[in-house]
Formats: C-alpha cells, sequence, structure tokens
C-alpha cells in the first residue's frame, strides 16, 4: 500500500508520524472519507469542500487546494489500484510540543492520506440493520468532521456490544444523527431527517439522499422527531459514504414498521445505485 504524507507518496514502513503530532496529543484535525467505485471518486468536490469548511471552523488552514488534494486522491487510487474502496485524509494542525493553544511559531500542517479497497455492503443493504440509542454526549459542533471521535467511538462500542451496526444518538429525547450517519425516518410517505444545523454533520450522503427524493417527488422535511417518534415511523434508514442508504429494520430490539426494508427505502437504494457513475461488480 502507498500512503501520503507531507507531499509525498511512500510506503507504511517509511511513514514518519510525530509523537507531537497535535492530531495524536488532541485530536487537532479533520478528516474525510470518499468512497471509490470502479476506480473513480464518488462526490469528491463535496467532501473536499467540507474538509476546507471543518478545517477553517477551527482556524486551520490546508496547505493544498481542492483540485490538489483530489489529484492526490486519484493518485493513491490509481498507485493502489483500487477498484471498489475509499480514501481516506486528514489534516492535523501540525507537529509541536504539547500545550492546548496553538503552536507559538507557525508550523506546517500534517496532511495524510491512503486508499483501500472495501466492498459495497451488500448485506446490509439487503437485510437492513439493527440500531440502538444512545445519549448523544457530543459537543455542540457536530458539523465539524474533526478527528475527536471519542463519544462516537463509545456510542458505536456500546451498540456493538448489544449486536447492533449503528447507535442512534439522541440529545434531550430527539434523534439527531448516527455514530458515523444521518439518520432518517419515513411516516406517511414524508421522510424526516433532522436539519443541517451545528448538532449534526451534514452529510455528503444525505445531501445526495435529499436530491433523490426530490427528483422522485418524495416529500421530505428536514424536521427534528423524538426517539419516541422513531420507533412509530414506517420505515427507517441511514445514509453514509460507505453505508449507502442502509435500511434500519430493528431500534433498541423493537421492530420497526413491517422488520424489513420498506418501499420507499428500497426506492431510494435504487434510485442511489443507480446515480453512481459507473456499474460496480463487487
Ligand atoms: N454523521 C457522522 C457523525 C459521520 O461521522 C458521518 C460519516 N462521515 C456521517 C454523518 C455521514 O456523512 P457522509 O454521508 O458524508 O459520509
Amino acid at each position: 500500500t502507498i500512503y501520503f504524507i507531507d507531499g509525498q507518496f511512500t510506503s507504511k514502513d517509511s511513514l514518519n508520524i510525530s509523537i507531537d503530532d497535535r492530531g495524536y496529543y488532541f485530536g487537532d484535525g479533520v478528516y474525510e472519507v470518499v468512497k471509490v467505485y470502479d476506480g473513480e471518486l464518488y462526490t469528491a468536490e463535496e467532501h473536499f469542500e467540507r474538509l476546507f469548511q471543518s478545517a477553517s471552523k477551527i482556524k486551520m488552514s490546508i496547505p493544498y487546494s481542492e483540485q490538489q488534494l483530489i489529484d492526490i486522491a486519484k493518485e493513491l487510487v490509481k498507485t493502489n489500484d483500487i477498484k471498489t474502496g475509499h480514501i481516506y485524509i486528514q489534516v492535523t494542525r501540525g507537529v509541536s510540543p504539547r500545550v492546548h493553544q496553538f503552536p507559538e511559531m507557525e508550523v506546517p500542517p500534517v496532511v495524510t492520506g491512503y486508499a483501500i479497497p472495501n466492498p459495497r455492503p451488500y448485506k446490509n443493504l439487503e437485510d437492513g440493520v439493527s440500531a440502538k440509542t444512545v445519549d448523544d454526549v457530543r459537543w455542540l459542533r457536530c458539523d465539524i468532521k474533526s478527528l475527536n471521535l471519542l463519544a462516537n467511538v463509545l456510542a458505536k462500542q456500546e451498540a456493538y456490544e448489544d449486536g447492533c451496526a449503528e447507535a442512534i444518538m439522541v440529545r434531550d429525547g430527539v434523534v439527531m444523527e448516527g455514530s458515523s450517519s444521518n439518520m432518517f425516518g419515513i411516516k406517511n410517505g414524508v421522510v424526516y431527517t433532522h436539519p443541517a444545523t451545528n448538532l449534526i454533520l451534514n452529510g455528503i450522503t444525505r445531501r445526495v439522499v435529499l436530491k433523490l427524493c426530490k427528483e422522485m417527488s418524495i416529500p421530505v422535511e428536514e424536521k427534528t422527531f423524538t426517539s419516541e417518534e422513531a420507533m412509530k415511523m414506517d420505515e427507517f434508514f441511514m445514509t453514509s459514504t460507505t453505508a449507502e442508504v442502509t435500511p434500519v429494520v430493528k431500534i433498541d430490539g423493537k421492530a420497526i414498521g413491517s422488520g424489513s426494508p420498506g418501499p420507499i427505502t428500497k426506492k431510494l437504494q435504487e434510485a442511489f445505485t443507480r446515480q453512481i457513475p459507473v456499474t460496480v461488480i463487487g
């Protein structure tokens, strides 16, 4: 595998990561995951635009242009011969002795990236998954795709220990999003999802799905709903770069709707697959 670090493409053995990297100490950085279908980056512009927005929100500059990062991502896909998979890219505030405030002397941000194969989650797409509601103890800037993922990690672990594929983050009784996904409920033909505020990450897949709903004249309400209301939805699904449109068929051990992927969810899945720019096998 060939990695990218600080302007170089290199092997894992020669990667030089400093203990003084602020990403390592503080999670002081941002990241993106971009899906690769048939050797092509999917919605790369949207992902890299969000990377720059996240960086700006934490007062960090990225020493590359959006196009340069896209070119680096493309090179990673090519040199690693990735067909279906994803690229990971992160930017930290650089290397400096451990003090909380920004480094006194300006240091260059550390940009790292790699590409790995990752098949589409066919089984989950077909059968749906179970989810568990978890108290959302995160901070109030969940719109930033930051490396600080401790609350998400703990939530996902809690879900996994209960045999669930995803945690549903609930704040003051209201469904926010998943630990690494966005959540949608469907009631009487209307698709509900949390509005894109500071309390959720505005997922790129979320945006694609909202666009597909519009194109297919499926009514959407970007409105909050409670975890109690979630249990009474006719259908439920989650979205992310890697999960695509994954049906959620059980929440906290109880079946949602019929207990199997619902008709509108399936329609959206099919529409999603149709707009992947290529025919994807494996
Ligand atoms: N919310 C959170 C907290 C996430 O980590 C992710 C995954 N990046 C998402 C939502 C989904 O975003 P996207 O569709 O851009 O992958």
